[in-house]
């Protein structure tokens, strides 16, 4: 199951809880061409976005490989202008993300079968600008929580993408190597004096909440330890922080 909205003009955020875990897509519509942000986790879970776009000319995009991200793909029909993802995430759908649908099929007999897995067919490795007849999305590649994870950004509108770059009440650290270039960059998005919202795949749409929770988060995982988490964390969360620390810690590089 999954809901649709639309939180400003042209601008629709799509949220699936069909899995177990909860996670948030978004649709960006131009004058001309419109753009998915991230497939969720089964073709059903997109099908409302699909009808939003009626016959517009669109792209998909995938803001990282993870399945969670990328396994709707073939609830959208065929025919569109392309489908975007950093070459890293192009080289994953040869590599984890077909052993982790596996692995899932396995563990749930008949729940992924209408899982298709469609790669990337246009990538890029720093940056990208996409132009949607009035607005422009520009894509940067912002590695830390996966090697081949991006940022959208809408300068007309103030909006970033974030993927699960950011995301409340705490991210997914999987490189400890990454961390430190992380932080940086998303301590670069918090000067941006015109970005009124950050949208995480997981998590807070209030305001640049999502932002700011994640670059405090981070600074206390690199720096000083002083985290300001809630009281009552989600399971899910306590355990992910716990790990966090050991990723850490232990210099770890955490590759499936
Ligand atoms: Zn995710």
């Amino acid at each position: 199951m999954s809901q649709l909205r639309e939180i400003r003009p042209n601008l629709w955020i799509c949220e699936s809880s069909s899995s177990k875990i909860q996670v948030r897509s978004v649709l960006v519509v131009g004058e001309k061409r419109a753009v998915v942000w991230d497939t969720l986790t089964q073709p059903a879970d997109v099908r409302a976005l699909a009808a939003v776009i009626e016959d517009k000319p669109y792209y998909l995009i995938y803001s990282h490989a993870d399945w969670d991200h990328v396994w709707g793909t073939a609830g959208f029909a065929d025919g569109r202008l392309g489908l975007i993802g950093h070459a890293e995430c192009r080289l994953r759908f040869g590599d984890d993300v077909p052993r982790i649908l596996q692995r899932m099929k396995l563990a749930e007999l008949g729940k992924w079968e209408s899982v298709r897995l469609v790669p990337p067919n246009l990538t890029f490795t720093s940056a990208l600008s996409l132009d949607l007849g009035g607005i422009t999305l520009e894509l940067y590649h912002t590695p830390g929580h996966t090697l081949d994870s991006i940022v959208g950004w809408i300068p007309a509108w103030g909006v970033l993408l974030g993927g699960d770059a950011i995301e409340t009440p705490l991210p997914v650290v999987n490189h400890a190597k990454l961390v430190e270039d992380w932080l940086k960059a998303l301590e670069s998005w918090q000067r941006v004096a015109t970005l009124s919202r950050s949208i995480p795949s997981h998590g807070s749409l209030e305001g640049r909440e999502s932002l700011d929770q994640t670059v405090a988060y981070l600074r206390a995982l690199a720096g000083d330890r002083q985290f300001n988490l809630p009281r009552k964390l989600e399971n899910f969360y306590r355990e992910t922080h716990q790990k966090n620390l050991i990723v850490v810690d232990g210099g770890l590089d955490l590759n499936e």
